[in-house]
């Protein structure tokens, strides 16, 4: 087992904030999130958790998910617009790179550059990569 990190310990303090109980069944959405760079979907996580918790519903998901994001420890993204949305722990300002065959997504270190445009309110940049992660290149063809 391993010891909680410090993303374990500053979610469970925004449960407590957003005054939502610590049952075992938020308490392992927070587990299964923050040590993700997988970018999973609630569906995602509800689907793994599940497994090993047969009282988890998708709205404890869902909900804690939510309460998670509004409290700044994770947030949510959506990679185009009928993507559902994805989570994220990572909140330090960040580029993605999605694979256009598995659709895996990973993490890319922003790039310095910042656009002004005229008449517009920047509120965020986002920039996503597409192309093919290594292993679907390996696995080569077409
Ligand atoms: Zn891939
Ligand atoms: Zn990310």
């Amino acid at each position: 087992m391993r010891r909680p990190s410090a993303r374990v310990n500053a979610a469970l303090a925004a449960l407590d904030r957003a005054e939502l109980r610590k049952t075992p069944q938020r308490i392992a959405v927070v587990h299964a999130l923050v040590d993700d760079t997988s970018h999973p979907t609630a569906q995602q996580i509800f689907d793994r958790l599940r497994r090993q918790m047969p009282t988890m519903s998708f709205a404890t998901v869902y909900n804690t998910l939510a309460a998670l994001e509004r409290a700044g420890v994770c947030r949510s993204l959506r990679l185009s617009h009928d993507d559902s949305a994805r989570f994220d722990p990572m909140v330090e300002p960040h580029d993605h790179a999605v694979c256009d065959r598995c659709g895996r997504v990973l993490d890319v270190p922003r790039a310095r550059e910042r656009a002004e445009i005229q008449e517009f309110r920047v509120r965020a940049v986002e920039r996503v990569y597409r192309g093919e992660c290594q292993q679907c290149q390996s696995i080569g063809g077409s």
